[in-house]
């Protein structure tokens, strides 16, 4: 099987430091492997991805020394893929509208013991307010932003969580060639109850967008035949989410491999609009791509 891996930004800022080692490592791993390193741009959000970002991003990789096949695969030209997905997710009766706003999930969600409600990959988990009020059969809904009903999915879904035995019950798994935050590594298991729990009816369609993160990233990288996803760590648990999407869509599950997060001199995460470790501004101040290469210790 060939290696085939991908680095997939937004065109949201500019690339800074953490960026150049998640698609330096990238690359390295797939010239290791005699593979391929593919390039994506993801630009669903299209209030905050700009052009002028996305040529940038050309730029700063070619100065990095990287190349990649043409064309570059664009979210913003695969809405009808997104669409079908979701077509045949709705019609499954997994997706049911919910319009509930930040303020509105943070109060469902309440205090729990420890005063901070829980949170999974995209903030705060959905306490599933709409879950049994919302229609779902009919038209898909357009214009609405649409979660996945992650239990009645984790039930529905074949191979994942049910063999003949355990029809429900069985532990799903992933291989982690890097590591979480919390070091896991190899085979990485999850039940459903799990998947309930810490990560709660995520949106798969959001307003204005049609798509979300977590459904574009499993079709585009099942379309780019990626067998190795190579990611920051910060996406780690999102993961089993997008086990479960492929298992719901018939897709492939590539091999994860989640690398360590490039902090600043304080130890914190390096933001989108770290400006001063944007790429341009280490090459407009004569760095070299060696010496880019050194920072991130590669
Ligand atoms: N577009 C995502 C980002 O900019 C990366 C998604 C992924 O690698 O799965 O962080
Ligand atoms: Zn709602």
């Amino acid at each position: 099987m060939t290696f085939i891996t991908r680095f997939a930004p937004s065109p949201t800022g500019p690339l800074h430091l953490g960026h150049s080692y998640s698609a330096l490592l990238a690359s390295d791993m797939a010239a290791a492997e005699g593979g391929h390193f593919l390039l994506r741009i993801e630009d669903i959000d299209r209030f905050r991805c700009r052009a002028n970002w996305e040529e940038q991003i050309y730029d700063d990789l070619t100065w990095l020394g990287l190349t990649w096949p043409e064309p570059v695969m664009r979210q913003s030209s695969r809405v009808s893929t997104y669409e079908k997905a979701l077509k045949t997710l709705w019609s499954q009766g997994l997706l049911y509208p919910c319009t509930c706003n930040r303020r509105e999930i943070a109060a469902a969600a309440g205090a729990p013991q420890e005063g901070v409600p829980l949170h999974g990959p995209d903030g705060i988990i959905y306490p599933g307010t709409c879950r049994h009020v919302s229609e779902r059969s009919g038209p898909i809904p357009q214009d609405l932003p649409l979660r996945l009903d992650i239990e009645v999915a984790a039930r529905v879904v074949p191979d994942l969580f049910r063999t003949a035995a355990q029809p429900y019950t069985k532990t799903a798994v992933f291989e982690e060639t890097g590591a979480g935050p919390e070091g896991e590594t190899g085979p990485v298991t999850f039940t459903a109850d799990e998947l309930r729990d810490t990560i709660g009816d995520v949106v798969l369609s959001r307003r204005d967008m049609g798509t979300s993160y977590h459904l574009s990233v499993v079709l585009d990288d099942a379309a780019q035949g990626v067998t190795h996803v190579v990611r920051g760590q910060d996406l780690f648990e999102a993961t089993p989410i997008h086990v479960l999407l492929q298992a719901l869509l018939g897709l492939p599950t590539p091999v994860y491999h989640h690398h360590k997060l490039i902090r600043d001199d304080a130890g914190k995460r390096l933001a989108k609009r770290d400006d001063a470790r944007a790429i341009s501004k280490y090459r407009a101040d004569g760095i070299s791509a060696e010496q880019v290469r050194a920072m991130v210790g590669l």
